[in-house]
């Protein structure tokens, strides 16, 4: 083996490490400032990381509305969600991907299930020119068997490219829900690392938050298949 190649490889895994790193930070600069599209991505300095798949699960309903808030007067801790699409084979943003979004109220209910009526906490919106779709929701509460989540599914052109689910972090979410509506039900259960669709790649699906106001935005860059 050639010293040469050693040192590339021993720096491609380095960059890999920064990566990772950023992205757990909020984002893609690190990506963005390496120079993004085509020739980035053959150089081998660029590489998008594909969103890990995930069960759609049984509370989809396919009549939501286009909107950026969701929240139909639903009580809980704000949320801001930014949600980025990106094409993996270029890291390019893709405008116009139509993003649906979906997730339980403070006390773990999902509108039009199981004898909730309404529509709430369910939406679509479309990427803009950077890729990014904004919904303006409340911090999920839990159901029993699950971590908290945001179901996500992202098409192009009508076909879905992306089914996944968005997770936050254990001591962010101990945080939010010692504050009301949440500290009703105590004892959330299971927390991440017990939830068995979680362990499917949920670390790289966490969101990252920032406090704003009395709220979060939380934050996450997808990167899909074109097809
Ligand atoms: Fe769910």
């Amino acid at each position: 083996m050639d010293d040469r190649r050693l040192s590339r490889r021993d720096s491609l895994l380095k960059l890999g490490g920064l990566l990772a790193g950023a992205t757990a930070v909020g984002g893609w600069k690190v990506a963005e400032e390496a120079g993004a599209g085509p020739a980035a991505v053959a150089s081998g300095l660029v590489s998008c990381v594909l969103a890990p798949e995930s069960t759609e699960g049984p509370y989809y309903l396919d009549d939501q509305k286009l909107r950026r808030d969701i929240t139909e007067g639903k009580k809980g801790v704000p949320l801001t969600l930014r949600l980025r699409v990106l094409d993996v084979s270029s890291c390019r943003p893709i405008k116009g991907a139509a993003v649906d979004v979906w997730h339980c109220d403070a006390g773990g209910a999902y509108s039009g299930v199981a004898g909730a009526s309404g529509t709430f906490l369910r939406g679509i919106q479309r990427t803009n020119s950077k890729g990014t779709a904004v919904f303006e929701t409340i911090y999920p509460g839990w159901y029993p068997g699950r971590t908290p989540h945001i179901h996500v599914m992202v098409s192009l052109g009508g076909n879905v490219v992306h089914t996944g689910q968005l997770y936050f972090p254990d001591k962010l979410t101990d945080a939010v829900y010692r504050r009301a509506p949440y500290s009703r039900r105590p004892g959330r259960d299971p927390r991440n690392a017990g939830d068995s669709i979680y362990r499917n790649g949920g670390r790289r699906s966490t969101l990252a938050l920032e406090k704003r106001g009395s709220g979060y935005v939380g934050s996450i860059a997808m990167g899909v298949q074109r097809s």
